[in-house]
């Protein structure tokens, strides 16, 4: 029997939506890790996978039975401007794999050599990025975010030069599809009507099938993404996390987050944060996420125009009121979420100043975006021994009272039973994100020391994000001063 049972639908496209491409052998593949559960879910053998045999073809030295390694094209704006030419550069989609729950999966090799898309550059990565997407991607899934995610993890004893020479590495990365908004403009730029008519019909059928089914599929596949994104971006919002590269490439229609390149956790609030060292602008700030992706889905829409509708101008109008939801339907998904967060059963109108209050408090104070949303699941349920709260790492300052007053009148009045309350505070405010400290450390020691302990220990308790223990304090605790991370960096 075949170790993983593909079923490549995107290699049926036709040829001009990719380029047949082998992954370029390496030196010494070496195991770092495999995602047990993630590969009991795509049904692929777990003996393999952690044999010699898997190894070598999560490094690129054998391509498995069923494989058909493709690198597909797309275009994007990247920081606001549109480059029509671009496409996987270090990353070969091995093929599709229908998993256990019926779904399926795209399974791609990064860092495996280079494309006819490489661009100048060499089509790999060293070991750091290859942690820090398995870690960050990994995390997120753990907290409930849509993602892409890591299947596997080898070195390939090969060197790889950057500012200074590094270890190399592959990931093996799952989505439930790699197609982007940017796959979309690829072929709107070309004018090529008949390539953006049988992409659609590829996502409907693959992600949308019920758009299938309305009238107007494509509208519906439309809105389909919208809406995804909008509860996507949400979720992001209401964990502080900070995406810092949200080109149009690097957002996919399925709605997960990909692209952990310049990505971060924030650690104390400011809505203004940025980390990634390419964007001086501030473009893709925490708080300009929302407002990003909505501009980013109107090139979606616009994209569509053509298979919109035969009259042009209702094409227009209708992509103009699908985008115009967008804004409401992030608001509902962030109000959802922020209610989860103080223990209500709704926000209604009259806990705006409660919710603004709040951020505006915390951006005064800095206070520590994850740890301050933990310590109120502490406060409502009275949670205060040292074993299983957080107030030894964190406690509100004075100036915060008032408005916890004001906070616990308003649960008070809640119509939510204390237990759910409990349950679902702390589901949603996690206590263990991958804190940008703790990821560093991790790829220093793997780079530097060839120890690969500190990324195994930080993945585990990143696995349990919602449950705290005090032995494990040191993974929930926000950076000293000379720990701080100010900076990402696009992980090429
Ligand atoms: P990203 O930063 O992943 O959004 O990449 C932007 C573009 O640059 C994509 O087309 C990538 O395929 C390409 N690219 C990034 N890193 C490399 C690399 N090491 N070798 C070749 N192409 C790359
Ligand atoms: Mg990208």
């Amino acid at each position: 029997m075949n170790p993983i049972a593909f079923d490549n639908s995107y290699a049926r496209l036709p040829e001009r939506f990719y380029a047949h491409q082998a992954p370029e052998p390496v030196a010494a593949p070496g195991p770092i890790r495999v995602n047990q559960a993630l590969a009991a879910v795509l049904g692929i053998d777990l003996v393999w996978l952690n044999s010699a045999a898997g190894t070598a073809v999560v490094a690129g030295n054998a391509t498995p039975p069923g494989a058909d390694p493709i690198a597909t094209v797309y275009a994007g704006h990247q920081f606001g401007g549109f480059n029509p030419q671009l496409g996987d550069g270090r990353a070969i989609l091995l093929g599709e794999v229908v998993a256990r729950d019926g779904q399926r999966y795209d399974l791609q090799l990064k860092g495996s050599g280079p494309t006819p898309w490489s661009r100048g550059g060499d089509g790999r990565s060293p070991l750091g990025p290859v942690l820090r997407e398995y870690l960050v991607s990994e995390a997120m899934y753990h907290l409930g975010v849509p993602t892409t995610r890591a299947l596997a993890a080898v070195t390939t004893g090969d060197v790889v030069a950057r500012d200074r020479f590094l270890p190399g590495a592959v990931l093996a990365r799952v989505a439930s599809s790699h197609i982007r908004i940017g796959t979309f403009q690829y072929y709107a730029a070309r004018k090529d009507r008949e390539a953006l008519q049988l992409l659609a019909d590829h996502v409907i059928e693959r992600h949308y099938p019920e758009a299938g089914n309305r009238d107007n599929p494509v509208l519906a596949l439309l809105e389909g993404v919208i809406s995804r994104q909008a509860r996507l971006i949400a979720q992001w919002q209401l964990l502080g996390f900070i995406h810092g590269v949200m080109n149009t490439d690097n957002m996919l229609v399925c709605g997960e987050t990909i692209d952990y390149g310049p990505c971060a956790f924030m650690d104390a609030f400011n809505p203004e944060q940025v980390y990634s060292s390419i964007d001086h602008g501030g473009r893709y700030a925490y708080r300009s996420q929302p407002g990003i992706a909505h501009w980013n889905l109107s090139c979606l829409a616009q994209a569509l125009l053509p298979i919109l509708d035969g009259d042009p101008d209702r094409a227009v109008a209708q992509a103009q009121k699908a985008i115009d939801a967008f804004p409401e339907q992030f608001l509902q998904a962030n109000a959802q979420g922020m209610a989860r967060k103080l223990g209500l059963a709704e926000i209604g109108e009259q806990d705006t100043a409660l919710v603004e209050d709040l951020w505006q408090l915390m951006a005064q104070h800095q206070l520590d975006f994850t740890l301050a949303f933990r310590r109120l699941a502490d406060l409502a349920h009275e949670r205060d021994e040292a074993g299983s709260c957080v107030s030894a790492l964190f406690e509100f300052p004075d100036a915060l009272h008032p408005w916890l007053d004001h906070w616990r009148a308003r649960i008070a009045q809640d119509a939510l039973p204390g237990d759910m309350r409990q349950a679902m505070m702390d589901r949603a405010n996690p206590v263990f994100i991958p804190r940008n400290h703790l990821v560093e450390a991790a790829i220093a020691a793997a780079t530097d020391g060839d120890d690969f302990a500190v990324f195994h220990r930080l993945m585990d308790v990143l696995e349990s994000p919602h449950t705290y223990r005090a032995d494990l304090a040191l993974f929930a605790t926000p950076p000293q001063p000379e720990q701080i991370v100010r900076q990402t960096f696009c992980g090429t």
